[in-house]
């Protein structure tokens, strides 16, 4: 068991915490970042590519087939991470999650106060009269979904060449600024908006979990590489 960590989270109720992907691979929910050589072999282009909005604009039906193949883990169940996040906030530790993932772990371990930064792949609208739609419309079809009245159905996730919601931007960045102690985890911090979300923290407990030392663990106070659901799922909360 980490006991700094557990030290920090005891003496602390204004906790917030950001997290990337590596938050949910020990839910068996692959990054698809690192595994761009993976798809390579099976796709005719890069996820980065398949990902765009422009490719969804002009090839809706080959984005549908990589995103139902890749992107949706349906079946993938909360970790420990996710469960003792949902636990923190429940008992008045936690203030909000702010999250690079789109697959709905944190609501499905019971978290409320959750920020999706790339949305989320249970919300679905249709593009010509903004009707919404769980996962089920994606799933349940083949090539574009599309709703009742003949307009193409879109996730609710930010794709690549798309631009972040600017309201959910500020209030991580609010977040983070008044937060006392500050949790990063799963995430390598290169990609925007993480390394700049993160300099609105003003305090002095800044915690990174991590398996790999990324480039900002000089910036922490406290670096912990090891997995993140093992590290929280070793706290006695
Ligand atoms: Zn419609």
């Amino acid at each position: 068991m980490n006991t700094e960590l557990q030290n920090i989270i005891a003496a602390s109720d204004n906790i917030v915490f950001f997290g990337g992907a590596g938050v949910s691979t020990e839910s068996g929910i692959p990054d698809f970042r690192s595994a761009d050589g993976l798809y390579s072999k099976k796709y005719k282009y890069p996820p980065e590519i398949m990902l765009s909005h422009s490719f969804f604009k002009r090839n809706t039906e080959e984005f549908y087939n990589f995103y139902r193949n890749k992107m949706l883990f349906l079946d993938a169940l909360p970790n420990m991470a996710h469960k003792k996040l949902a636990e923190l906030e429940r008992i008045g530790k936690l203030k909000a999650i702010i999250t690079q993932n789109i697959d709905g772990l944190h609501q499905q371990a019971g978290s409320k106060n959750i920020l999706e930064l790339h949305g989320s792949v249970h919300r679905n609208y249709c593009m010509r009269c903004g009707k919404l739609y769980n996962v089920d419309a994606i799933v349940n079809c083949k090539g574009v979904p599309k709703c009742d009245c003949g307009g193409t159905i879109k996730p609710d996730v930010v794709l690549y060449e798309e631009g972040l919601n600017s309201k959910i931007l500020d209030k991580s960045a609010n977040y983070i600024e008044n937060a006392d102690v500050l949790i990063i985890g799963g995430t390598s911090l290169i990609v925007y908006p993480a390394a700049g979300l993160i300099n609105y923290y003003k305090g002095n407990k800044l915690v990174l979990i991590n398996k790999a030392t990324t480039s900002m663990d000089r910036r922490a106070n406290f670096v912990i590489n090891d997995n993140i659901g093992k590290v929280f799922g070793e706290l006695l909360i």
